[in-house]
């Protein structure tokens, strides 16, 4: 399974080319989704205007920055393990500084500075715009705090610098913040309440990046689908908006369009997809445009309505199953993916068999899958008793991996003898003579290099596969091109 970022970049460090002008460096360190790396990439261009280049090695760093993730305890835990290595290093740098940016940071405010006393500032997801004051604050010598969660920061004003791009593909944001309230998810309380990016920046970003010779982008947000531009301001305040303002609203499906229409050469994705919020409108959008991709990332976290209730995912099973149908009477070829969690509070083993059947109906293409973490401040740890024996978890989450695995073969052997048309993204990670790419569904393509080049769109037959990748032979390129 190919995750979009993949275990091994977590906690890479990111970098580009040097600015000569710049005379400070600055280390920084991604974990957790999407969102967060293309968080970095608005940090690093930020910083790039007050005198920092970047680089990958600490030991020369005058600043290190790590943006964290707190969706599971697990990677608050590798994150502080980080903290420990940056203060071994600061003892031989006494000057270096040390920040901790995301989730983290607006999960524990200023608690960071007392419990790992080598943090210097602590800057949540809202705040970035205040990095040139809070370094200034540093540098004088005290610690510095912003965790203020904004009504309407979409940092839409922001050219992010690319890091460690490939140049071919790219994050481009287009909500912030959550309202779901999903009672076991963290993100509404440290990415703060919903709100919606200009269409006409996300247009503008598309188009600098085609200009740059870019070939995809992947429009992000945590619920993608509940994207509403009505001028600015948050989701929940829409009801309130003016005649005017409603009627001239964008929606994701318009959005969508947008985006589609003005690069149709670029292929365009999305995630992640809720399918509360998920509409027809969408899909049929999706079908309309050859540029859009045929993927879809639909979480559902699990296959029993008790525990969606529970969950406070607002679907049922039932209504699940009527959007995958739609999805797939529409958009035939389309790949889904899943999040699922096992163990949430009171699941049983009938809850857990609900799931691995609404695994069987669906047949993923890929998935995701986690133990439930209990993250404090969630209505779920306030309201319920954490009682699946972590064996137990682990169990039920080896079986519906060990399911994923042969829904994810099925599906990668559904591709066989198909010509698919595959963007060329860099070399394979097996083998120097071989090219990665990836077709219209996500899935992750090796064919021999021959005289293609990274960033062409190109025309595979696929011969053989594994559960997770195609590999295949190229036959010519795509008109694309
Ligand atoms: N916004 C998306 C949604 O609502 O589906 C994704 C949010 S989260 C960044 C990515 C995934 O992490 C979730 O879909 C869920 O499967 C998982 N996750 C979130 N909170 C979790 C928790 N407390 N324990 C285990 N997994 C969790």
């Amino acid at each position: 399974m190919e995750k979009i970022i993949e275990e091994k970049n977590q906690g890479t460090a990111l970098t580009l080319d040097k600015d000569q002008k710049n005379t400070r460096n600055l280390y920084i360190e991604s974990y957790g989704c999407q969102m967060n790396f293309s968080d970095s990439e608005i940090v690093a261009s930020i910083l790039a205007q007050e005198g920092f280049n970047t680089t990958n090695s600490l030991e020369e760093a005058d600043l290190v920055l790590v943006n964290t993730c707190s969706i599971r305890e697990k990677a608050e835990l590798t994150v502080r393990k980080r903290l420990e290595k940056f203060n071994a290093i600061k003892k031989t740098r006494p000057h270096m500084r040390v920040g901790v940016l995301g989730c983290m940071a607006e999960r524990l405010k200023s608690k960071l500075l007392e419990e790992e006393k080598i943090v210097d500032m602590v800057v949540g997801p809202d705040a970035y715009k205040d990095l040139p004051n809070l370094i200034r604050e540093v540098d004088e010598g005290r610690n510095a705090v912003n965790v203020i969660l904004s009504k309407d920061e979409t940092y839409g004003d922001v050219a992010p610098v690319r890091l460690n791009s490939n140049g071919v593909t790219a994050f481009v944001s287009i909500t912030r913040g959550c309202d779901n309230m999903c009672t076991f998810c963290v993100v509404p309380f440290t990415r703060g309440r919903e709100r919606s990016r200009d269409p006409h920046s996300i247009v503008n970003e598309v188009n600098e990046l085609w200009e740059k010779g870019f070939k995809e982008v992947t429009l992000l947000g945590q619920n993608v689908d509940s994207y509403l531009w009505y001028g600015g301001g948050l989701k929940k305040d829409f009801d309130a908006a003016s005649a005017m303002q409603k009627a001239t609203a964008v929606n994701f499906a318009n959005l969508l369009e947008l985006v589609a229409v003005a690069q149709p050469k670029m292929r365009v994705r999305f995630s992640t997809s809720n399918p509360q919020d998920m509409t027809l409108d969408v899909i049929e959008t999706m079908a309309r445009f050859r540029n859009i991709c045929n993927y879809i990332h639909l979480p559902v976290q699990s296959g029993s309505d008790r525990i969606l209730k529970a969950m406070n995912r607002l679907h049922t099973r039932e209504a699940y199953f009527d959007l995958i149908n739609n999805i797939r009477s529409i958009l035939p070829d389309c790949a889904i993916s899943q999040d699922m969690i096992t163990g949430f509070p009171t699941e049983t083993e009938e809850d857990h068999q609900d799931t691995l059947s609404l695994m069987e109906y669906v047949k993923y293409d890929f998935g995701f899958m986690f133990a439930y973490s209990e993250r404090p401040g969630t209505m779920a740890a306030r309201k319920l008793v954490n009682n699946i024996p972590e064996e137990v978890k682990k169990r039920r989450l080896n079986e519906i991996i060990e399911l994923q695995l042969k829904h994810s073969f099925f599906r990668t052997k559904q591709h066989l003898g198909k010509v698919e048309e595959v963007l060329i993204e860099g070399t394979s990670k097996k083998s120097d003579l071989e090219w990665m790419g990836r077709n219209s569904q996500n899935t992750v393509v090796v064919f021999p290099k021959e005289n293609y080049s990274v960033g062409e769109f190109v025309m595979v037959r696929i011969e053989n596969c594994t559960s997770a990748t195609l590999l295949g032979k190229a036959v010519g390129y795509s008109e694309n091109n």
